[in-house]
């Protein structure tokens, strides 16, 4: 049967495009391993699709956040192996994550002392995490040899490896990387296991931070994870993700009329303003002022107004063919998310995990 509703707010996720960025990555990091970061449903994108599309192109690994996000893997049946990023909150969850086999980040000795309490012969595979300056997860550096240690006690714990996270890896001409890798690098001379340190914007930024594993997010979704308006297509990434509703009404307004809530704008020559139906109750931030941009027929036109939970409105001075029932583009190709989350003084990431329920998905292959 046929749903008698019209899609309001779509997102088409292009899944050749993720593909495309994943081979980006390998370009960048040839020699590494590709753990892909798919927490936080694939930052919006929906983690089975974007799962099965990544698993297809031969992805290394997967890296969620919580016990949640890899159940909802395993059970799609996505077999690559799966890491745990903040490990484990309990000892159920322990018992859970050694039966889905999944690999689970250590990042605390409490959670070393939980892991502990699974019985001896439960076979678990393990990254330990090390704090090398961020100072967000992970044990000291110096606790490296303590962690073999207690790992070699087990026979039954495998190595997965040595996990750390740069916390300026945006920032090129900021020395801190530079003294993370290597503190990193240091206090793990002679101790055996696969070395992870680069997220998206390390492995873009810091050839020295490409070493057995990556682990990229953002840019497998084609946005760009450096500052400054640096786009996806700079870095040959294409945008996975489109975002688009409808206008739903076309006003002719006279001059000194206001628009909206709060009668915020108020038209400074006879013009016509369109209304979309988008709102932050479906992931638009309400935060962005008049003059952020949507698209309409490839063209830019700038939201006007206050944006309310189910419309925006926008000025179509510069569309004198936009009709009620034309597509408007919030992000996507043409309107990067980087561009108007910089508008909303957030970043791409904030922007595509901000979606709601409401809004409709479309994977296309
Ligand atoms: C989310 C996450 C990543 C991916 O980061 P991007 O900036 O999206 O590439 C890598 N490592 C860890 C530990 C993460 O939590």
């Amino acid at each position: 049967m046929t749903s008698p509703f019209t899609p309001r707010v779509t997102a088409t996720i292009d899944l050749a495009a993720i593909r495309h960025n994943l081979a980006r990555v390998r370009e960048y990091a040839p020699g590494s391993k590709v753990m892909a970061a798919i927490k936080a449903d694939a930052y919006g994108h929906g983690a089975v699709s974007v799962g099965r599309a990544l698993q297809q192109a031969g992805v290394d690994a997967f890296a969620v956040a919580c016990l949640e996000e890899a159940l909802v893997l395993r059970e799609a049946a996505l077999t690559a192996p799966i890491t745990l990023l903040e490990g484990v909150l309990s000892l159920e969850e322990a018992e859970e994550a050694a039966r889905l086999q999944l690999q689970v980040v250590v990042h605390d000795f409490w959670q070393l002392e939980l892991l502990r309490r699974l019985p001896q012969e439960r076979p678990l595979t393990l990254w330990f995490k090390l704090d090398s300056g961020m100072h967000r997860l992970g044990f000291p550096l110096a606790a490296a040899a303590e962690l073999l240690a207690a790992l070699q006690a087990r026979p039954a714990w495998t190595l997965a490896g040595w996990i750390t996270h740069l916390a300026c890896a945006d920032e090129a001409d900021n020395p801190m990387t530079q003294r993370q890798v290597q503190a990193f690098e240091q206090a793990l001379q002679g101790i055996p296991g696969p070395r992870s340190i680069a997220n998206s914007a390390g492995l873009i930024v810091w050839p020295q931070a490409r070493v057995d594993w990556v682990r990229p997010g953002l840019m497998l979704y084609g946005a760009s994870p450096l500052p400054g308006g640096s786009t996806g297509a700079e870095l040959g990434l294409r945008p996975a993700m489109c975002v688009e509703s409808r206008l739903i009404a076309v006003h002719e307004l006279e001059a000194g009329e206001t628009v909206g809530y709060g009668a915020t704008f108020r038209c400074p020559e006879r013009m016509r303003v369109g209304v979309v139906a988008v709102g932050y109750a479906d992931g638009v931030h309400r935060i962005l002022p008049t003059g952020a941009p949507v698209l309409i027929h490839g063209k830019r036109a700038p939201i006007v107004g206050r944006v309310s939970m189910d419309m925006i409105s926008v000025d179509l001075r510069g569309l004198p063919q936009a009709r009620a029932g034309d597509t408007v583009v919030l992000w996507g190709p043409g309107l990067p998310a980087e561009e108007v989350a910089g508008w909303a003084g957030t970043l791409a990431y904030e922007l595509f995990c901000g979606l709601t329920n409401r809004v409709h998905f479309i994977h296309r292959n």
